[in-house]
């Protein structure tokens, strides 16, 4: 039987996509006719609030970007030269680079096959008396196995920090992401479910750990005298306007995760069923935000991961490969690494993200899913 040609769209459909309502114009056009002198932090604090009550933490802090909310937690945990902190090979850079960042050595763990979050059984073997600290990562929404990783945790005495910055709105055991560990960090990037174009929040329950962040966030202040710094600091605080912009999206992200969770839905219904890859999986107990829904090509797929996103492309579908295991990279190098961590070498040479901008509809998804199947023949 001849197949009908499938057409082929104009315009590329591109992987991100942020949803912007009436809600978010309006704060940002308030914080800034408004946001100034006397009020200059109103929506920081604001969206401060939002974020605390919404994560069920004590408390929240608006930083520049999620990679300072990961800076600043090992910070406050006190991570220096000599110690190690145990971290996925396969994440986004920011990861280790937070640890360099402090003088301490990244260790890198393999990850799960079916969750693409770090593996419990790798943590434990890489444990050493140097260690101090677990950087759990929340995989493009999808959930570690946060019970096993707190029990390593406890056992070892070592501090957690989730990575949770592409997490917001994702729920392990009816408790959040960033919401488990000693401190949780939030990235609100562009591409992210919630956007601010840049930002961060850094969420805690230890008092401690809050005030040592606040100070360290703005060049060591102490806030009992203006100007003096008490220690050294870095600059990562974020801007009202931003802050406006993020606030509304906290007070919309059920609705966008339920946006995300339709979108992989009519993913999951139309390739579910074929043989030659794994889509995001939720493990019982996880709530995923679905804020990437992915595909990861088996062993017996009749096309290579790169070779499909070039005709994917073709067909004007754009898509994002996986993260590289950071042991490959340059400054981070580890030729045993591959050996060693196996599911993070596999998962980063065959997994793509598909696009899942808020503006796609169920019959983008059709599309897509036509095309994906039409390479593959099936
Ligand atoms: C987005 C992201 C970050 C960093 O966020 P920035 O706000 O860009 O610093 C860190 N880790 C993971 C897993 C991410 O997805």
């Amino acid at each position: 039987m001849i197949k009908d040609k499938l057409t082929i769209r104009d315009a590329m459909i591109l992987t991100a996509g942020p949803s912007i309502s009436q809600k978010e114009i309006d704060y940002v056009l308030d914080a800034v006719k408004t946001g100034w002198n006397f009020h200059w932090s109103d929506y920081l604090r604001k969206f401060e609030k939002a974020l605390a009550a919404y994560e069920g933490t004590e408390h929240a802090l608006a930083v520049s970007h999620g990679t300072a909310a990961l800076h600043l937690a090992l910070a406050v945990f006190g991570v220096g030269p000599g110690d190690e902190v145990i971290v996925p090979d396969l994440t986004y850079v920011a990861c280790s680079n937070v640890v360099r960042y402090l003088g301490a050595k990244p260790v890198f763990a393999d990850v799960d096959r079916e969750t693409w979050c770090l593996d419990p059984k790798s943590v434990e073997k890489l444990i050493t008396s140097k260690t101090k600290a677990i950087m759990p990562v929340w995989m493009y929404g999808n959930a570690p196995d946060m019970d096993a990783i707190m029990a390593i945790a406890k056992k070892h005495k070592l501090y957690v920090i989730e990575d949770s910055c592409p997490a917001l709105g994702t729920t392990y055991k009816n408790k959040k992401a960033g919401s488990i560990g000693d401190v949780g960090a939030f990235s609100f990037q562009g591409a992210k479910i919630a956007v601010m174009g840049e930002g961060g929040g850094f969420v805690t329950n230890r008092k401690d750990f809050m005030d040592q962040a606040m100070s360290l966030y703005d060049h060591g202040r102490d806030e009992n005298r203006q100007f003096w710094a008490k220690q050294f600091g870095y600059m990562y605080e974020l801007s009202g306007v931003q802050a406006a912009l993020g606030l509304a999206q906290v007070e919309r992200i059920e609705e966008l995760v339920a946006k995300k969770r339709q979108i992989f839905k009519w993913y999951f219904d139309r390739l579910s069923s074929i043989k030659y890859f794994s889509l995001n999986k939720e493990l019982p107990g996880v709530c995923s935000n679905m804020w990437m829904p992915s595909i990861v090509l088996h062993k017996d797929a009749p096309i290579s991961r790169d070779d499909l996103r070039v005709e994917l492309k073709k067909r004007m579908i754009d898509t994002r490969p996986f993260f590289f295991p950071i042991t490959m990279f340059p400054i981070y190098e580890d030729k045993q690494a591959a050996v060693r961590n196996p599911n993070a070498y596999y998962l980063s040479a065959n997994g793509l993200n598909l696009p899942s901008g808020f503006e796609r509809t169920e019959e983008d998804v059709d599309y897509i899913a036509s095309h994906i199947k039409d390479i593959l023949g099936v």
